[in-house]
């Protein structure tokens, strides 16, 4: 498929979502953990909602404990990446889920982040608060995450079961990571209610992980717009947690936000919805626009390093 020769910007990568299964089952028998095998990595179409979907991450969390763990899935996603076309990668995870083992959270950055930059392309790092956690723990993880703000990592993001967990009760933590030098990203918008994508504008946050749902209310809609809020589609994972049917990216796609995850053609069922449907013929189009967006946005002041600016200089 022509799609792997286009060369691509990844800026919705989940660690934990996108770990080799063979490095997982290798992982999970050198630490003899006691998970049901084979291990549960890739949730199916027919997740009956978003949380059951989530779930599919435990497994690969429980085999990211220790910093070696994590160093080598950073450095395997980034090798996988390249491997794909992708030039610029953002990884997101999230610390607090990586602290069984007795790790802290900046030595679990730190081993992400060591991952990634031996990794042959340009990859940063989003660190991802979670909504069931309090809103001081996601303080204290955003101000530890600053400290890492021009040394790899560029962004905060929330992430989590939207339908249990409102977003508007972790306004302080996207206060502390604005402060603390991050830029503001937010998962909305994929299960729920769409005033979640409100949720999450009101955080001040310049991209939303999704935000499907929003389609569905003309304010929000312009609001992203005339914001300038880019969202970083999924359009898999919205599927399998029926946040959508497949036809609804053939007709939002004028919304100007465009499928973004490789995992799109990556899925063969989504494949064959999405070629009856004409997706991937538009994404052609639609991908570019995204970078461009990327390019010349800072809404919020920059951070220090790799910035999406960096992406595509002079191409
Ligand atoms: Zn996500």
């Amino acid at each position: 498929m022509k799609y792997r020769t286009w060369r691509k910007a990844e800026l919705h990568c989940h660690l934990d979502g996108a770990i080799r299964p063979a490095t997982a089952d290798e992982l999970a028998r050198q630490q003899q953990l006691d998970l049901p095998r084979p291990l549960r990595l890739v949730a199916p179409p027919d997740c009956p909602s978003q949380a059951a979907y989530i779930a599919y991450f435990d497994d690969a969390i429980a085999v990211l404990q220790t910093a070696a763990a994590l160093e080598r899935a950073a450095f395997e996603l980034g090798v996988d990446s390249a491997g794909e076309n992708i030039d610029y990668l953002e990884v997101r995870w999230a610390p607090r889920l990586h602290v069984r083992g007795g790790l802290t959270v900046p030595e679990v950055i730190t081993a992400v982040l060591g991952g990634l930059a031996a990794a042959p392309l340009r990859a940063v790092a989003i660190v991802c608060a979670m909504r069931q956690h309090s809103v001081e723990e996601n303080i204290a993880l955003a101000k530890e995450a600053g400290r890492f703000a021009g040394r790899g990592v560029v962004g905060f993001d929330l992430a989590g079961d939207e339908v249990r967990y409102s977003a508007a009760p972790q306004a302080r933590a996207f206060e502390a990571a604005r402060a603390a030098g991050l830029r503001l990203t937010c998962h909305a918008g994929e299960a729920g209610e769409p005033s979640s994508v409100e949720e999450a504008l009101a955080l001040g946050v310049e991209r939303i992980a999704h935000g499907v749902l929003g389609a569905r209310v003309p304010a929000i809609v312009q609001r992203i717009r005339t914001e300038g809020v880019v969202l970083d589609l999924c359009p898999t994972a919205n599927w399998k947690c029926k946040a959508v049917a497949v036809w609804w990216y053939r007709d939002q796609l004028s919304l100007g936000t465009p499928p973004q995850s490789p995992a799109l053609v990556m899925d063969p069922a989504m494949v064959a919805a999405a070629q009856q449907d004409q997706v991937v013929k538009q994404r052609r189009t639609a991908v570019r626009p995204m970078l461009d967006v990327m390019r010349v946005r800072p809404r919020r002041r920059p951070v220090a390093t790799r910035e999406p600016a960096a992406l595509v200089p002079g191409r």
